[in-house]
């Protein structure tokens, strides 16, 4: 998945999940900070690419972790140019979950954004190496092409989704009528 599209993917999540994750709703100001947190948080596992939206800022740290998982951009050996290794691990994901049980709803908003990212290159036919530096991948039963039509429009169904509940629209009741009424 494009970096983009995991951060618009993320919050538009967030947004749908925030009132089964916040014991209660955020001020205006807090809830905007969230959004900002939650788009950090999905652009932080792919820090392991020197060309990523993230890794492009901050090259001392995602050139030297390229060099760690062999990423042929530094290695030339390599066999992969992004292998998705130790930040898309559950070792990272294990971290996150440390980070999800605790009180601070900045921590939250972080690991939700991270575990958002995880989900989303699942879904794609690369997949994740959760059992990093083991090779297994995991990968969606259904996946799409990065950067492809089906991508695009699952970010746009979860916007759509954000936007009706922010204007106080049930999504998942409104769903369930669509297809009752045509199905
Ligand atoms: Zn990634």
């Amino acid at each position: 998945m494009l970096g983009r599209n995991h951060v618009v993917t993320a919050c538009a999540s967030w947004l749908l999940a925030e009132p089964y994750l916040l014991n209660q709703s955020p001020k205006p100001l807090e809830a905007l900070f969230l959004l900002l947190v939650v788009g950090l948080g999905a652009m932080l596992p792919d820090i392991d690419h020197p060309d990523s939206l993230l890794g492009r800022r901050v090259k001392f740290i995602s050139v030297p972790l390229s060099l760690l998982q062999g990423d042929r951009r530094v290695l030339p050996w390599s066999e992969s140019t992004h292998s998705r290794g130790i930040t898309h691990s559950i070792w990272a994901l294990g971290g996150c979950i440390w980070l999800l049980s605790g009180q601070s709803t900045v921590a939250i908003a972080l690991a939700f954004g991270f575990v958002a990212h995880l989900i989303g290159d699942a879904l794609t036919p690369a997949g994740v190496r959760l059992l990093w530096p083991l090779t297994v991948t995991f990968r969606s039963p259904v996946t799409f092409r990065t950067g492809g039509f089906i991508e695009y429009l699952f970010s746009m169904i979860l916007v759509t989704g954000a936007v009706m509940h922010w204007l106080g629209i049930d999504v998942l009741q409104e769903v369930e009528g669509f297809f009752v009424a045509h199905i």
